[in-house]
């Protein structure tokens, strides 16, 4: 069985790192944080969060800078023990040898890695999604999959129709949480 596991948002702190960086930058006042970006289509220093994130992603330093989320490496060490582990993200391709060298330096392990992919994870071919982008998470819960939304101040207001979902959609805000229900769902 697939699972697929995005990293911002999911494995890496990368809204607390931009928030750092532009802040040690000037760019953002100090009392700026990340329940500032609230929505998916916020705004930090004024400008799209996905058009300042994405500029920053050609720093090779900047991205192996972001900070990993709390117990995600040995939640996906334990996950894989259980699961055939995709790791996904929507970065865009320039970022492959950075993020990679990120994923290797803080001890991930996993069977397969595709970068580029934004909406397209309906297509991927795993069984359950783990994401932070709400509606990245709708579409692939309405398509069948089970869908674990890690919670981030951008996703807390969720909306949805729970007849409209084909497949489960659940909500978790620690890696330890994910992994007792992952195994839990494995009989182990
Ligand atoms: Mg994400």
């Amino acid at each position: 069985m697939w699972l697929a596991v995005d990293i911002d948002g999911v494995l890496g702190d990368h809204v607390l790192h931009l928030i750092e960086y532009l802040k040690d930058k000037g760019v953002l006042d100090s009392g700026f944080t990340k329940d500032n970006i609230d929505r998916w289509d916020s705004l930090i220093g004024g400008k799209g969060f996905k058009e300042v994130f994405e500029a920053h992603l050609f720093d090779r330093e900047f991205v192996l800078g972001i900070p990993v989320i709390e117990g995600a490496v040995e939640a996906i060490r334990r996950l894989r023990g259980v699961y055939k582990v995709l790791i996904v993200t929507a970065r865009p391709r320039y970022a492959y040898g950075s993020t990679m060298e990120w994923l290797k330096r803080n001890g991930f392990e996993f069977d397969r890695f595709e970068i580029d992919v934004g909406d397209e994870r309906v297509n991927l071919g795993v069984d359950i999604l783990i994401d932070d982008n709400p509606y990245t998470i709708l579409d692939f819960v309405r398509s069948g999959g089970l869908g674990i939304i890690f919670t981030q101040p951008w996703n807390k207001s969720l909306e949805y129709n729970p007849n409209d979902m084909v497949g489960r959609l659940v909500r978790f805000d620690k890696w330890g949480d994910i992994v007792d229900y992952l195994l839990n769902l494995r009989g182990f």
